[in-house]
């Protein structure tokens, strides 16, 4: 048994069965904050770490959104959930070509990727919660950062629990799933609430759908496979499919802008990744066929391209970040 398990033993005993909802904030936290789980060696791998062109797309994107609003000399690169700090270095690079020489500040709650982010970008600030983000414009970037928070799940309008069975731990009841995620509603109305009153633009990127639709999708990975959600507590990556509708309601409701919502691969390629690809390629011939390979991977519908989605939030007084028109 795994030591959050037994932590989560004792407290079911104690408090009742816990929601979903508790057993994901839970077992996240203790995963993020006992571990690097990202790239080969780990239990997943993201876009940043396939190829430094993500990040570079994103950086191009936020510069053009920033030169546009007339280069607020105060605004900040903001990254929630940075990673290894990957993207923000691609990003960051790409921003300061185009002039922008503003503060980097992070949203992260694991200490041991905080580390690793030092490493990568020695400058940074940190901060626990949206909230806590200045009162600046923000140049904000969200890679797999909303997946992580938790949902709740429902089995005909009841919400379901976890409960201690025979084997381990067990979900209380079966049916039909109803998952709703009021943390990443909170987040993206903290971020629609800060755009709307300092400016700024928000690129928001996981994977999940564009309409909410009933449906289990929280799934546990390890090592890079699928593996039983409630096995081996706080030792596996918890994620689940973000319901873009619910966020770009969120959005709204706080009065930023929202755009459409993109397939990642469709949205790199109108940036342009492929001239970028090339490019790379020629600098770089004896790295041309990873970067081929990576290209492939970000963008192609059976790889990245097509599951992962992207949406951009901005204040209404900013324009919409290249590539959603
Ligand atoms: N964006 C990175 C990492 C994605 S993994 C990339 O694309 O490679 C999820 C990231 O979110 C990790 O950095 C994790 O520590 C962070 N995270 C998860 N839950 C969080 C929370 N509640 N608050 C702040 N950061 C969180």
């Amino acid at each position: 048994m795994t030591p959050l398990e037994r932590a989560l033993r004792d407290r079911i005993k104690a408090e009742g069965p816990i929601s979903v909802e508790a057993f994901m904030q839970a077992c996240n936290a203790y995963y993020y904050a006992t571990r690097d789980p990202i790239g080969v060696e780990g239990d997943f791998t993201t876009a940043p770490e396939i190829s430094q062109m993500f990040g570079e797309m994103i950086g191009a994107a936020l510069a053009d959104a920033w030169k546009r609003a007339g280069a607020p000399g105060d605004a900040i690169y903001a990254e929630l959930g940075p990673g290894r700090g990957t993207l923000a270095s691609d990003a960051v690079r790409v921003l300061g070509a185009a002039g922008f020489r503003g503060e980097v500040h992070f949203v992260e709650t694991s200490p041991v990727l905080r580390d690793a982010q030092a490493l990568t970008i020695p400058g940074a600030e940190w901060h626990d919660l949206v909230e806590d983000l200045p009162d600046r414009p923000l140049l904000l970037v969200a890679n797999e950062f909303l997946d992580a928070l938790p949902v709740r799940q429902f089995v005909g309008g009841v919400e379901r629990r976890i409960v201690i069975a025979a084997g381990g731990l067990a979900f209380d009841r079966d049916g039909e799933i109803v998952e709703d995620s009021p943390d990443r509603e909170q987040a993206t109305k903290e971020i629609a609430e800060r755009l709307v009153a300092n400016g700024g633009v928000a690129i928001v990127v996981d994977y999940g759908h564009g309409r909410s639709a009933p449906g289990e999708t929280l799934q546990a990975m390890c090592q890079h496979h699928f593996v039983p959600v409630l096995s081996n507590a706080g030792e596996q990556d918890l994620t689940s499919h973000v319901d873009f509708e619910a966020i770009g309601r969120a959005a709204t409701a706080a009065g930023a802008a929202v755009t459409a919502l993109l397939p990642q691969g469709e949205w790199l390629i109108r940036l342009g990744i492929e001239a970028r690809a090339q490019a790379l390629s020629r600098a770089n011939p004896e790295r041309a066929e990873d970067i081929a390979t990576a290209l492939h991977r970000l963008t192609s519908t059976d790889e990245m391209g097509a599951l992962f989605k992207v949406m951009a939030l901005h204040s209404p007084e900013w324009p919409a970040p290249a590539g959603f028109a």
